[in-house]
């Protein structure tokens, strides 16, 4: 993800990402406040993409209208390469049950009606899950929307739930955590799914990977990413970046 806000900053981030290796980017909407950033970059740097959705953290009561303006902008140019972040987050709840349970349902209301538009829509999906695993399965089946085309993004399940997205037919997209030391549980996950399905993101500015971790992530920092995938399938460095291009490509893209 492109955080830098001015250009001269996005200018380097892309420059250092280049050298690393990383020649494409696609930026992750959360809600009102970036998407018109992420929208720029778009329209301004030829090979930057970018996704619309309103990320669980950021669902109000305002959420209805701000479906609305999400559903516009797949109408311009650039268009969306997809929609999302969209989900459920139960991880930050409140201490009071009652002001939790609103929370959980409107971040329910808001998933609803946005697999709603995905699936009017015909678009790719990125998921943010977080202690709701389960719910956001159900709620994307419920949905009739194309598993062929959603990934849960930073996965931190196990073996059994990516099995789950395996038997469906999407994907999970793995983060720096996948080289912290207690991550064994997500790194079989991975494995599970295998490297023709491998899809590897930064979830910049968080998660730097080993061993640059603790420090702001960047795209550049996905070479270290990739180089820990190849010791972990051992496979070159070239086998990692053919395999997870080519599943990212397909899943966004549409492209074989
Ligand atoms: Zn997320």
């Amino acid at each position: 993800m492109l955080t830098g806000c001015g250009r001269g900053e996005v200018d380097a981030l892309i420059q250092r990402s280049r050298t690393a290796g990383v020649s494409r980017w696609i930026t992750i909407g959360t809600s009102l406040e970036d998407w018109e950033l992420y929208r720029g970059l778009a329209a301004t740097y030829k090979d930057v993409h970018w996704t619309v959705g309103l990320h669980p953290g950021s669902v109000d009561e305002t959420w209805e209208d701000q479906v609305k303006t999400i559903a516009s902008y797949f109408a311009t140019d650039p268009v969306p390469v997809a929609m999302g972040e969209v989900g459920l987050d139960f991880f930050h709840l409140s201490k009071y049950p009652d002001e939790a349970a609103e929370t959980r349902r409107l971040q329910q209301q808001a998933f609803r009606a946005q697999l709603g538009l995905a699936y009017q829509l015909d678009c790719p999906l990125v998921v943010h899950s977080r202690g709701a695993f389960r719910e956001c399965v159900q709620m994307i089946d419920d949905s009739g929307v194309d598993w062929r085309r959603v990934v849960f993004h930073c996965f931190t399940e196990g073996p059994e739930e990516i099995q789950m997205l395996i038997d469906r037919g999407g994907y999970a997209s793995f983060t720096g955590i996948l080289t912290y030391r207690n991550a064994d549980k997500i790194r079989a996950a991975a494995k599970l799914q295998g490297l023709e399905r491998l899809i590897l993101e930064t979830d910049a500015p968080y998660l730097s990977p080993e061993p640059v971790r603790g420090t702001t992530n960047e795209s550049a920092h996905l070479r270290h990413l990739a180089e820990f995938c190849a010791q972990l399938f051992n496979v070159p460095l070239t086998e990692v970046a053919r395999a997870s291009i080519r599943s990212t490509r397909n899943l966004f893209f549409g492209e074989q």
